[in-house]
């Protein structure tokens, strides 16, 4: 199993270095994300919505311990909203956002805690979306994120009901967080989850996940809420299908979610048996933390990796 090696690996400064020398327009990155400016993320956009899917935007970037990186985050997303918005493209687009870009894993001392600054750009990220028109779903990251994340959307939710949130099903507390956020008008996004988690809180095995996501799923399906079923996984896609139909849901009252550039032929087949599908989109020049999770997933990329960074292409 090399997903636990490589996440660990990718935290080396000099790894970082030499995969960052890679342009974002090499064979591997651009696989995975379609470009760096907003001008590329609308294009893409425009091509996946014209094709009959929906989309989820997300400006690359996390683990920010820099106040003006943050900011600058924030007005990434509020240049995209304003453009999707003219595009007319934002009934089918909305935005992903990660708190650690935006302010929580600031430094204490740097303006009043991380927790009330990524509150506060979170809430100006969700006052954009609603003029456009969309919504925000604010990504999961690490465990130690989950607890601050959750609250953040708890108060987001007061004025901006509409705000999704994502749960992973690796973790062991999540059932229970399915069943709170299984409400009516509650957006939730099931993954198994992408960060190196350590056995106290996380299953490790791929049975153990699997089942725990199914899990999961049964008490998202059954509730009031609104599922997004974010997996590439053919038989999670298909017992979403099943519990759909056992629980009478119809087609539109959840959705499946797929990355951008992962198994695009069924994202298209779902689509075209009309379910809804919405493809997670990211874009920018912070693409190292999402390529890296990217290739632990999926170690068969490796080479195809090790030979764009021998090649620079
Ligand atoms: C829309 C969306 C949003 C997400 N948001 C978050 C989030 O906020 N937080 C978080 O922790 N995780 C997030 N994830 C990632 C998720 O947690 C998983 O790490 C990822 O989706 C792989 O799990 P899987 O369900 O596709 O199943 P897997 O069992 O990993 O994969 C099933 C099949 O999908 C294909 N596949 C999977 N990964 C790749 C890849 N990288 N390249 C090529 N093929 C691949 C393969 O055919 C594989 O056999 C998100 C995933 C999606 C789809």
């Amino acid at each position: 199993m090399l997903r636990q090696p490589l996440l660990a690996l990718s935290r080396s400064a000099a790894v970082r270095e030499l995969v960052s020398t890679l342009p974002v327009s090499s064979g591997i990155v651009r696989s995975y994300v379609p470009g760096e400016t907003t001008e590329a993320a609308v294009a893409a956009a425009t091509g996946l919505v014209d094709e009959g899917l929906r989309v989820t935007l997300d400006f690359l970037g996390e683990d920010t311990t820099d106040h003006a990186q943050a900011e600058a985050t924030v007005r990434a997303y509020v240049e995209l909203l304003g453009q999707l918005s003219a595009r007319g493209l934002a009934r089918h687009a909305e935005v992903s956002v990660k708190l650690t870009a935006i302010g929580l894993a600031l430094p204490t001392a740097e303006q009043g805690t991380g927790f009330q600054v990524a509150l506060e750009n979170a809430r100006a990220i969700c006052r954009a979306a609603r003029n456009a028109g969309t919504t925000v779903t604010l990504d999961a990251e690490d465990h130690t994120t989950t607890d601050a994340t959750l609250a953040v959307l708890r108060d987001l939710r007061k004025d901006f009901p509409e705000t999704g949130a994502v749960l992973q099903a690796y973790l062991h507390r999540t059932e229970a967080d399915c069943r709170e956020l299984a409400h009516e008008g509650s957006r939730v996004r099931l993954c198994k989850g992408a960060y190196d988690e350590p056995e106290e809180v996380a299953y490790q095995s791929r049975l153990d996940v699997d089942t725990a996501y199914v899990r999961c799923l049964k008490i998202l399906m059954a509730g009031q809420g609104y599922p997004m079923v974010a997996t590439h996984d053919p038989r999670m896609v298909e017992i979403a299908s099943s519990l759909a139909n056992r629980h009478g849901r119809e087609q539109g009252t959840y959705e499946f979610q797929m990355l951008y550039g992962i198994r695009p032929e069924e994202q298209r087949r779902l689509a075209a048996s009309g379910e809804t599908v919405r493809v997670y989109l990211p874009y920018g020049g912070e693409w190292y933390g999402y390529l890296v999770r990217r290739l632990a997933e999926r170690p068969q990329n490796l080479t195809f990796f090790l030979r764009s960074l021998i090649s620079k292409k």
